[in-house]
């Protein structure tokens, strides 16, 4: 078993730092941020994932896991120390590598001891190669250093369980002693190891994302086709998912992704091609379908509507996804400025992150004309409503009858961007219904 420690208590980082000691590894895992170390050592999570908060505290209780600011101390004794610290994108769409230099240079100065550097981070390809020499460039003790890749590809909502059960293990390496020491490090999970250089590594994690991206973009951009030609978009998705060479899961058409990946990882790419002197068309085109695709259903009712000045607007779910407390790049993020510029009053229902979203748009009256009002369940949001938009597919927003907007709502104009109910339901209940890629 080895002494490991985790940089960023993030979703990837604390994830993989508590798996990692589930597995019998002894962990540290290492941030900068007090009050984050403060809660985990009380066995609360920072972050929203299922099962989490019960394998830290036992973890810890067992004496294999511990949280701590103090790196000096976390990196000196470690074997290796994973880097799962934030790469986000830049306005130029290339991923910003300080966080990673800082941990870089935190490590390069205060390792005492042999150690495996492990980029779980999602990094352009290349980076690992110059982590390494500026990680030697500044080394204070005559040790050695080598620097792996191994990028995360885990699911927010389902994090512990993709990192316990993960399709695969990629890891990047240049020398058989990392690719060693990480087989080593990874054998207790008994899951498939691809193991590759490290470049192909850092490519692998992009590909795969950009991959899903575009099916996404692929399948809106078939949903905004059927809705112009008559035909319905989930019984043609239905339709391809029988057949293997496509499968059946990215199939759903919506109001476009969102969450830390996708959006990030698709512009980097794009960037890293432009950088290179290639066009990346394709990739491209799924960054622009999605742009367009969150705004869908607001360009829809503005069309539908004079104003929302002074209209009453239920909106169900702020989270990127269902089963995560992340907002970020979340379609609700887009639409609810747009709607509080034009001097809407929004009443918004979300299970789990409506605490983040405050802290964006506090409760009361918007810079704008509008306002916004925060809820307890979904019947308080419809309460007199003039309309309702669907942002999250959540369980309790998919529990909501149809009846039930018809009865609640003042008027019920329902715009759902996760096309959660059969049109003809809807219909039948006497709801009028916009969703995407249907009739
Ligand atoms: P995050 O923003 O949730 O967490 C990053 C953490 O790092 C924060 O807690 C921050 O305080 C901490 N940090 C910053 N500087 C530090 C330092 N010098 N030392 C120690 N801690 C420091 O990030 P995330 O969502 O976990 O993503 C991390 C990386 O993993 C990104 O590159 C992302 O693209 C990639 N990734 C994310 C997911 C996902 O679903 N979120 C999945 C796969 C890969």
């Amino acid at each position: 078993m080895f002494k490991i420690a985790v940089a960023g208590t993030g979703y990837v980082g604390l994830v993989a730092g508590v798996c990692f000691a589930e597995v019998g590894h002894q962990v540290i895992c290492v941030d900068i941020d007090d009050h984050k170390v403060k809660m985990m050592k009380q066995g609360i999570s920072p972050i929203f994932e299922a099962g989490l908060e019960e394998l830290m505290r036992k973890n810890y209780k067992a004496g294999r896991l511990d949280y701590t600011t103090d790196y000096v101390s976390a990196y000196k004794a470690a074997d290796a120390i994973f880097i799962g610290v934030g790469t986000p994108e830049q306005p130029d769409g290339s991923a910003n590598l300080s966080y990673i230099a800082t941990v870089a240079r935190q490590i390069a100065e205060n390792i005492e001891k042999d150690c495996l550097v492990v980029v779980k981070s999602t990094v352009p390809v290349g980076t690992n190669d110059k982590v390494e020499q500026f990680i030697n460039d500044f080394l204070v003790n005559d040790v050695k250093v080598e620097v792996a890749s191994n990028p995360e590809f885990l699911a927010q909502g389902t994090a512990v369980y993709d990192t316990l059960h993960a399709k695969r293990i990629i890891i990047g390496t240049e020398s058989k002693w990392a690719e060693n020491m990480l087989m080593q490090i990874y054998e207790p999970f008994k899951l498939p190891i691809v193991s590759v250089n490290r470049r192909s590594a850092e490519m692998i994690k992009y590909a795969s994302n950009d991959f899903l991206a575009l099916k996404i973009s692929y399948m809106n951009d078939i949903a905004n086709l059927c809705e112009l030609v008559g035909a319905d978009i989930q019984d043609v998705a239905k339709g391809m998912s029988f057949d293997d060479r496509i499968g059946s899961k990215f199939l759903n058409a919506g109001i476009g992704y969102g969450g830390s990946c996708f959006p990030k990882d698709t512009k980097a790419l794009e960037y890293l091609a432009r950088q290179n002197g290639y066009e990346f068309r394709t990739v491209k085109a799924a960054i622009e379908v999605n742009a367009d695709q969150k705004t869908l259903l607001f360009k829809k009712a503005s069309r539908r509507l004079i104003t929302f000045h002074g209209l009453k607007v239920a909106v169900l779910g702020l989270t990127f996804k269902p089963g995560t407390d992340d907002l970020r790049e979340a379609p609700s993020l887009e639409n609810i400025p747009l709607l509080l510029e034009q001097g809407a009053d929004i009443y918004a229902y979300d299970p789990v992150g409506m605490d983040n979203f405050k802290r964006k748009y506090p409760e009361g009256a918007a810079n704008g004309s509008g306002s916004i009002t925060y809820v307890n369940g979904p019947e308080e949001a419809l309460n007199g409503a003039n309309v309702c938009f669907i942002f999250t597919e959540w369980g309790e927003i998919k529990a909501v009858k149809p009846a039930e907007y018809k009865a609640k709502m003042r008027t019920p104009l329902v715009y759902d961007g996760r096309n959660l109910y059969e049109v003809s339901t809807m219909k039948e209940a006497g709801v009028e219904y916009y969703s995407v890629g249907r009739k």
